[in-house]
């Protein structure tokens, strides 16, 4: 399981593309199916247009979704609080010992500290909480004191090498709530639109898969459409159905078993007596040759 820092893996995607492929600062505001089978795009810049095949790549709250499936993400019971430890090996030579190279996870009574180290370490604090917690706890968490302040009352019982991590992290501390569409979500096929990675599937993080999925979507997808002969102006065609169909019907079952490990993944790392499950979890796996 190689990590790697999503900065590298998103400048690396990108330098990999013809300049201009990305065209920026065109936010969609809605999408809707034109009467010749084609989709038309409407942008926040005031600007639209009509493409022959429209692949929703837009993340949880896609504004693609809608043409095909009415599914709503639902809150998952993780609040998550994101910190940052910049040039760690330098500025935080402790906190980098703890996180080390790789993937840090400390777990206790449904909470849990769990990330990334290296250069920069990228942790989630993380709470099994109501979805209202984030407003409802009262804490301005714009302002870093306060939300450093705020965490440390939640983990005062922790080790203090944890708590560090949360004690000296960056300026910036940033809320999410975690979300997830219907394990096995799916949808009718239909003529040239399509979803991929979480646009199509978003699952909590605990398989660790959705950026995975994400990349292999695309792959899959754009196989089918080079198999079929698709260029552009083909999307009406029933090759293009075809190529659809072939890279739904993979996806598809894909999603659900990632989506069912994710929802696993979370009851192992966020329970009472955690982190025993996640242990067994682990003790139980073969061991590398
Ligand atoms: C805390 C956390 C930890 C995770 N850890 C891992 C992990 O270890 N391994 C792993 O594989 N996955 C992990 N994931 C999941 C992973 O981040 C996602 O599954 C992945 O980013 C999905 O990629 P995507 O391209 O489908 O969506 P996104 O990464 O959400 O990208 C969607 C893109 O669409 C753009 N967009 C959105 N709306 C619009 C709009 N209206 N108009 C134009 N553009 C729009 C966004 O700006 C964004 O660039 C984690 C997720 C979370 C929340």
């Amino acid at each position: 399981r190689p990590e790697i820092d999503r900065t590298a893996l998103r400048d690396l995607l990108l330098s990999s593309l013809a300049p201009g492929t990305v065209v920026w600062n065109h936010k969609v505001t809605a999408a809707r199916a034109l009467e010749d089978g084609r989709h038309e795009l409407a942008f926040a810049n005031g600007t639209t247009t009509a493409v022959d095949l429209l692949i929703g790549a837009d993340g949880t709250w896609s504004r693609i979704r809608p043409l095909l499936s009415g599914a709503v993400p639902q809150y998952c019971g993780i609040s998550y609080l994101e910190l940052r430890l910049s040039d760690a090996p330098t500025r935080h030579p402790d906190a980098a010992a703890v996180v080390g190279p790789g993937i840090l996870f400390a777990l206790s009574d449904n909470k849990a500290l769990m990330g990334h180290g290296g250069q920069n370490i990228h942790l989630g604090a993380s709470l099994r909480v109501p979805q209202d917690w984030i407003t409802a706890s009262g804490v301005d968490w714009s302002d870093t004191d306060a939300a450093r302040n705020a965490l440390l009352k939640e983990f005062g019982d922790w080790s203090a090498e944890l708590t560090d991590l949360i004690r000296h992290c960056d300026q910036g501390i940033v809320p999410r709530l975690i979300f997830a569409l219907p394990i096995g979500h799916r949808w009718e096929p239909s003529p040239g639109v399509t979803l991929l990675g979480d646009a199509a599937h978003v699952m909590s993080p605990y398989a660790g898969e959705g950026a995975n999925l994400a990349m292999l979507d695309a792959t899959e997808l754009a196989l089918a459409l080079v198999e079929h002969g698709i260029n552009t102006g083909q999307a009406q065609t029933n090759q293009a159905q075809t190529a659809l169909a072939q890279y739904e019907a993979a996806m598809f079952p894909r999603a659900r078993a990632a989506a069912e490990a994710s929802a696993a993944g979370l009851d192992l790392c966020f329970a009472d007596d955690s982190p025993r499950a996640l242990l067994d979890f682990f003790t139980g796996m073969p061991t590398s040759p």
